[in-house]
């Protein structure tokens, strides 16, 4: 399709994932990073998400590249577990800023090149975890959620605009980000899955990839989790 696109938190995990996605499909992809650029000859810009001004600056340089971003996926993301009455304020608010307030950054800096063209489409990295809960992680599926409310608040005041705003929710899938948990909890994990097995960040693309193509589909929470989280 030859959009303009920008992934962030695309240097590693499911990012990487969906920006070689858009890439291999022939979109002109920015992969934004924040500590190491992405392996391969993709266009890659640093971007902290949780640094308005350098979020301003890594889609200045995607416009500049590869003109207006038509296409947004906000895939940056961090946990930090503990149980609640563990849990810091840095905790929570740390992980509130980079998985939820960052996405509102990016939206903010993306639409008004997508009104102007008439045409956008804004993708959120949520979580299964959203609509399920997981002890542990209130800072983590607090922020998840919130991504569902974003989205569908955006889809109301963009989808006259030609913009659509969605969520996909991946499940267990196998990143550095679950790279630590034990033989154990990988088993339980796994048992609570019908499908029997961890996504792979490719599986997560696909469905990125294809909420990206579509014109109707706005508002929408799309869990890609091997029916993990059923009935939530
Ligand atoms: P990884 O830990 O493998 O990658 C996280 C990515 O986010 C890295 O590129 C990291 O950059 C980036 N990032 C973190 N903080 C910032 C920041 N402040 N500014 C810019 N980039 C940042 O995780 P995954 O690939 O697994 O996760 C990707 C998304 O998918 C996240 O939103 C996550 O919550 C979500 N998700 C993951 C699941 C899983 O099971 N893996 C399940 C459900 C959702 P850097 O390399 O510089 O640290």
């Amino acid at each position: 399709m030859q959009r303009s696109v920008l992934v962030t938190g695309a240097n590693r995990g499911i990012g990487l994932a969906v920006a070689r996605a858009f890439a291999a499909a022939g979109d002109r992809v920015t992969a934004t990073y924040r500590t190491t650029p992405p392996p391969g000859d993709l266009f890659a810009v640093a971007c902290d998400v949780t640094d308005t001004g350098a979020v301003d600056r890594a889609f200045n340089a995607a416009e500049q590249r590869h003109g207006p971003v038509e296409v947004v996926v906000a895939n940056a993301g961090i946990t930090r577990d503990a149980l609640l009455a563990r849990m810091s304020d840095d905790d929570f608010t740390g992980v509130v800023d980079t998985n939820l307030t960052a996405a509102y950054r990016v939206a903010r800096r993306a639409v008004p090149a997508m009104l102007d063209a008439r045409r956008g489409r804004l993708v959120f990295i949520s979580s299964s975890v959203a609509l399920a809960g997981e002890a542990g992680q209130v800072n983590y599926a607090a922020a998840k959620a919130g991504l569902i409310g974003l989205a569908r608040s955006l889809t109301r005041e963009l989808a006259p605009h030609g913009i659509t705003a969605n969520v996909v929710a991946p499940g267990y899938t196998e990143t550095d980000m679950t790279a630590a948990v034990d033989e154990q909890q990988r088993a339980a994990w796994c048992a609570r899955i019908p499908v029997g097995r961890p996504a792979q960040p490719a599986e997560i693309a696909a469905a990125v990839v294809f909420v990206a193509d579509a014109a109707y589909l706005t508002g929408a929470v799309l869990p890609v989790d091997g029916g993990a989280a059923m009935g939530h």
